[in-house]
């Protein structure tokens, strides 16, 4: 586990899988309570750190398996409520671990101690794909949003069809490149970004004519 930021009220701890899946902590100083973002494979080291708070949320960013694996461990050692968005709980309806669901839905706020998550549907690499969205914790300090294979670096997510890269391509300029500029991307895969970076390259793209039909693995440029 890295600390990737420490804040004032939080902090917030990643953790790479051996599938290069990035699963998150973020723990409130003050009462100790923490969320669990995604849970991939062999999560040892996410429940190791995990173990030292009072985990009160799991959430999942989207019901793709490698972000999956991990779920039935991990809900196995915490006893917490887990959000998944509506349109992917399939995926995890019939485990013993998906217990007193949280309801993901767009702009619902999840109050851990002093941590307030906002969460954002993002539909497109998964129908029920869901961004948590953590604003600053001091006036000036910069927003973490947690877009899990909704938003990378240079590009969306992997779509499955046209029509969901339509919908990825309405979620990210109207849902996320809306944020503060300087709020910070986490990935469920790799490097950090920022708005404004992504906000940059998404006008490069949106700028030229689209490719009918477009879908699957599309950079920004
Ligand atoms: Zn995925």
């Amino acid at each position: 586990m890295a600390i990737e930021y420490q804040g004032e009220l939080w902090t917030i701890q990643r953790w790479v899988s051996g599938f290069y899946n990035n699963a998150y902590l973020i723990t409130c100083k003050s009462s100790n309570k923490s969320v669990i973002i995604d849970t991939p494979d062999q999560p040892d080291e996410l429940i190791a750190a995990a173990g030292e708070t009072d985990v009160n949320a799991i959430l999942i960013t989207h019901n793709h398996w490698d972000h999956l694996e991990g779920f039935d461990v991990v809900t196995d050692q915490f006893q917490s409520p887990v959000g998944i968005g509506a349109n992917d709980a399939d995926a995890v309806a019939d485990k013993d671990g998906y217990r007193d669901p949280i309801d993901v839905s767009q702009d619902n706020i999840l109050q851990v101690g002093e941590i307030a998550i906002r969460c954002i549907e993002t539909p497109g690499h998964t129908p029920g794909s869901t961004c948590y969205l953590l604003p600053g914790d001091t006036p000036g300090s910069a927003p973490h949003v947690f877009t899990g294979d909704t938003l990378f670096p240079g590009g969306p997510g992997k779509t499955g069809s046209p029509e969901a890269f339509n919908q990825i391509v309405e979620s990210i300029p109207n849902r996320l490149l809306t944020l503060p500029a300087n709020t910070v991307v986490m990935p469920g895969h790799g490097d950090f970004t920022t708005i404004e970076a992504s906000a940059a390259e998404y006008a490069v793209f949106a700028s030229k004519p689209r490719e009918a039909g477009l879908f699957g693995d599309v950079t920004w440029q």
